[in-house]
């Protein structure tokens, strides 16, 4: 069996697998021999590349194909995976925050004027209280906190 580098007439490089370069063309001429990407049957071979790598040197990383119209690109995060990035943000914040609980309005001032050690607390305030903090400068930063992430960790 032979590898032979192909690429359609859109430059879409695939490769394909024949017995020769006589089986290769004998197919071609069939219309066998089609594009992966775009299933164009106007497929023609590429010089084909050593496959073997005997220096240190990586080999250049392969160009993606060009995307096509209609086919672009999306790097949107789906709703799923918001849920995931939430839930693992608050369980991130949970993990390096102290929980004071009620406390925290009354917390994050003694922070703020150096009567406590400072560190990242979290706890529940209400709006008045928030209102009230950040009067004084002081950065409270309200994240809802999804029910689950408020489960104890392992
Ligand atoms: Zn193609």
């Amino acid at each position: 069996m032979k590898v032979f580098d192909l690429a359609c007439e859109h430059e879409h490089r695939f490769e394909g697998w024949f017995g020769s370069a006589q089986a290769f063309d004998e197919q071609l001429g069939r219309g066998f021999v089609e594009c992966p990407v775009c299933a164009s049957k106007v497929v023609r071979r590429m010089p084909s590349a050593p496959r073997l790598n005997l220096s240190q040197t990586p080999e250049p990383p392969r160009r993606d194909p060009q995307p096509q119209a209609g086919q672009i690109a999306t790097a949107m995060p789906t709703p799923q995976q918001m849920q995931a990035l939430w839930m693992k943000m608050a369980r991130h914040l949970a993990a390096n925050t102290e929980d004071v609980g009620e406390r925290f309005a009354e917390e994050a001032r003694r922070i703020h004027y150096d009567e406590a050690p400072a560190r990242g607390i979290r706890g529940v305030a209400t709006p008045e209280q928030r209102a009230e903090l950040e009067d004084e400068g002081i950065e409270v930063f309200t994240f809802p906190v999804p029910p689950a992430a408020k489960e104890p960790l392992q």
